[in-house]
């Protein structure tokens, strides 16, 4: 599945890994009262029995290069069976995987780099430059001493040390490929990072993961934050920046495509679908 459209001048398309199906959204995000979440979701139309996910992988052309940024769950089917389609995605939009020249990476979670290597251990992307933040390598290659962090350790020595050679490390406001400028946006993982686009479009990562829950309760703690408190205040700068210069979003997990604005709405803030 592929969406196309235009950041500026740039080409921009959409491919999906397929959606993740997660836990009901009291055992994902903390503080507001299981009530409260709930009536969201169904205010918004959605159902209480699980979470879904989806992840909107960015494509984008520009200057002669083919930049891709996050590549999904992979081969592994830890949420749900939907999950792993971004070769078929590119291959529907004619993309050859070889033909990527960089990989750039928001953060080291299964759900957004478990793409990089295939089932049998090989490069799905043999010709890519590998960018990510140095704070975020760093941090999972250190081994944290925590149980919760075992699956993403094991995840990174798996798909990103093996190519090690190949990664560059981007600096917080650096416009390290045309038009591409970084955005340290830390809590969710130390080294989080956010992408700007020409100055008016800001792919998001997972500072703000889930519409509407994570606009409707900026103060959430959500379990797959490394630090809790950086997370939420992480979360409500880059949200009250988004409303307030009208940039516009490409959103990693939500509804398909992922596109649209933020808004504030009554203290907290909204999402609001489409171009
Ligand atoms: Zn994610």
């Amino acid at each position: 599945m592929f969406h196309c459209f235009k950041i500026g001048t740039m080409d921009a398309t959409i491919v999906s890994d397929g959606p993740l199906t997660l836990p009901p959204a009291p055992r994902i995000f903390k503080g507001p009262t299981d009530d409260a979440l709930n009536a969201a979701l169904v205010h918004a139309g959605q159902p209480t029995d699980r979470i879904r996910a989806e992840q909107n992988c960015l494509l984008l052309e520009t200057a002669g290069r083919k930049i891709l940024f996050d590549n999904g769950l992979g081969s592994e089917k830890l949420y749900g069976t939907e999950s792993g389609r971004l070769l078929e995605s590119l291959a529907e939009a004619g993309i050859d995987p070889a033909a990527i020249d960089a990989l750039v990476l928001t953060h080291g979670h299964s759900d957004h780099c478990w793409g990089t290597m295939g089932a049998d251990g090989r490069p799905n992307f043999p010709n890519a430059t590998i960018y990510l933040s140095q704070a975020e390598l760093e941090f999972w290659e250190s081994d944290p001493p925590s149980e919760r962090f075992e699956r993403s350790v094991a995840g990174v020595a798996r798909h990103l040390l093996p190519l090690r050679d190949r990664i560059v490390f981007v600096r917080d406001g650096a416009e390290f490929l045309p038009g591409v400028q970084a955005c340290l946006t830390p809590g969710h993982t130390p080294g989080h990072m956010a992408y700007l686009f020409a100055g008016n479009w800001c792919l998001t990562g997972d500072v703000a993961f889930h519409d509407p829950l994570s606009y409707t309760f900026p103060e959430a703690h959500s379990v797959f934050d490394t630090d809790r408190e950086q997370g939420v205040a992480t979360r409500k700068r880059l949200l009250a920046r988004l409303a307030d210069e009208r940039i516009a979003v490409i959103g990693y997990h939500q509804p398909w495509p992922g596109l649209g604005r933020v808004e504030r709405a009554n203290g907290t803030f909204r999402f609001l679908t489409g171009p």
